[in-house]
């Protein structure tokens, strides 16, 4: 019998009429004739609130602690969506992140999933139960509960899809599908039939909160099939599918905004090997997470500017590590700029196309925005611009590039959406349920790109 993975963020089981609508949809699919597990978020804004609470009790909370709270939201959810099941007839049981086995490194507030035990999860969906697994948590080999970033429920979902081979993964959120660009930002964004797992994997790295960035990665290593929709309609949503031809056709799928950048100027470094590798030594050892890198060289004085982004605008700290490497490196000058915010463009058409940037950079100019730093990928152009301007470039660079609603041919569904039919299986794409820890695989390598427990949205 086909598995099906429902997951269910915090808008979507927000109250408990919502949370009675989520347990409807899963004895929908379970009439459907399949086996249905569900993973769920904290309720609403419960994350934020707990968060909130943890640095009204302490300036700097121990992450064990913090995850040890944040837990609480799912267990919260996945107990109220199991007693809904009940109350409409139907069998169900909800579990922890512990419960199913999900054993993750150690790494709190951002930890990686190593293993998931489906023993169990399998034995209960033979029995005819609808399974409720808590979202966004695991446990470490000590049995420390951990989380996995915030959004990190949509890992749990795509984890679990992976390890249980279920057919698909549909993420049910408060939009009905993954757009051109956040629609809350820019209301012309247009929800899109398919997306590449390429392009989704930078959307949601370089901004889009619609999926946690990690889940991606698991679902293209896997050969996930994942649907996002709607938790409040039955019209169809995005499928995050493996690329075909026709996708390059589109020159720009979608657009994206990251806010709160802040980048790192030490002018007049001596221009000598080893200096850089000092300065990013003394970086990662004080856990700063770098984003980007420019040095350029005045080979004449034997001089280099490193210039380096962050994310985030905690200007205090910042400033001490400015002056920390300043001191440290006797630079002649240490900048800060704080205010600052990355606007992407995305799409695999840009490996065939030329163009994009010219018009890029026509449409800032026309809007008079200034750019103070570009980096590029096969499929990504990036621009740093002052953080007063972040909105009206998404808007800009969104027209520019066609992608509003109504605009012809921007964009051509590339098949019927048979989420299934569109994936190529990863040969050894099951993760196998835990028979002794030598069995175990690590689905997730890329690093941890999620800041310990941020206050975030929703869940
Ligand atoms: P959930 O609680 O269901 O996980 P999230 O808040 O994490 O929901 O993600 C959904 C939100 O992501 C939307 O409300 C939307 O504002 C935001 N978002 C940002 N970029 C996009 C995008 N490109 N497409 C759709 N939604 C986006
Ligand atoms: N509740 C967690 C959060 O708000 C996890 C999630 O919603 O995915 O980040
Ligand atoms: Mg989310």
């Amino acid at each position: 019998m086909a598995i099906t993975v429902q997951k269910f963020g915090g808008t979507s089981v927000a109250d408990a009429a919502r949370i009675h609508l989520a347990a409807r949809r899963a004895i929908r699919a379970l009439l459907d004739g399949n086996q249905v597990v569900m993973v769920v978020s904290a309720m609403g804004p419960t994350t934020d609130e707990l968060v909130k609470l943890a640095y009204q009790v302490s300036r700097r909370p121990s992450k064990r602690e913090l995850d040890m709270l944040l837990a609480t939201g799912e267990q919260v959810s996945i107990a109220l969506v199991a007693m809904a099941i009940h109350e409409a007839g139907y069998d169900a049981i909800s579990l922890t992140g512990a419960q199913v086995g999900l054993m993750t490194d150690s790494a709190h507030t951002a930890a990686r999933i190593h293993s998931i035990d489906t023993q169990r999860i399998h034995r209960l969906l033979e029995q005819g139960r609808i399974v409720i697994v808590a979202g966004f948590q695991g446990v470490d080999s000590d049995f420390n509960i951990t989380t996995l970033g915030r959004g990190g429920s949509d890992t749990t979902a795509v984890a679990l899809a992976a390890a249980l081979g279920a057919h698909v993964c549909e993420i049910y959120t408060d939009v009905d599908g993954v757009y051109t660009t956040d629609p809350r930002l820019v209301p012309a964004a247009r929800k899109l039939d398919v997306i590449s797992s390429d392009e989704m994997l930078e959307m949601a790295s370089l901004g889009a909160g619609v999926m946690h960035s990690r889940s991606i990665e698991l679902g293209m290593k896997f050969g996930v099939p994942i649907h996002v929709r709607s938790s409040f309609t039955d019209n169809p949503g995005t499928l995050i599918m493996n690329e075909t031809p026709g996708m390059e056709d589109v020159l720009v799928r979608a657009v994206t905004l990251k806010p709160e950048i802040s980048c790192i100027t030490l002018a007049g470094l001596p221009h000598e090997p080893g200096v850089t590798a000092a300065v990013f030594d003394e970086l990662a050892a004080r856990g700063v997470l770098i984003d980007d890198i420019v040095q350029t060289v005045d080979a004449q004085h034997g001089r280099v500017t490193l210039g380096f982004t962050v994310q985030g605008r905690d200007e205090g700290e910042m400033r001490a590590v400015a002056e920390l490497l300043a001191q440290r490196f006797a630079v002649e000058r240490a900048e800060i700029n704080a205010e600052l915010a990355r606007v992407s463009v995305i799409g695999v058409g840009m490996r065939s196309h030329h163009g994009v940037a010219s018009r890029l950079f026509a449409a800032l100019a026309g809007a008079k925005i200034r750019v103070e730093n570009v980096t590029t990928s096969e499929i990504v152009i990036s621009v740093l611009i002052p953080a007063a301007d972040a909105e009206r470039a998404l808007q800009v660079l969104h027209q520019a590039f066609g992608l509003e609603q109504g605009v012809a041919g921007a964009e051509r569904p590339v098949q019927s959406p048979d989420a299934a039919s569109l994936w190529h299986r990863h040969p050894a794409g099951v993760l196998r349920p835990v028979q002794s820890p030598a069995a175990t695989e690590r689905p997730v390598q890329s690093p941890a790109a999620t800041p310990p427990a941020a206050p975030g949205r929703g869940g």
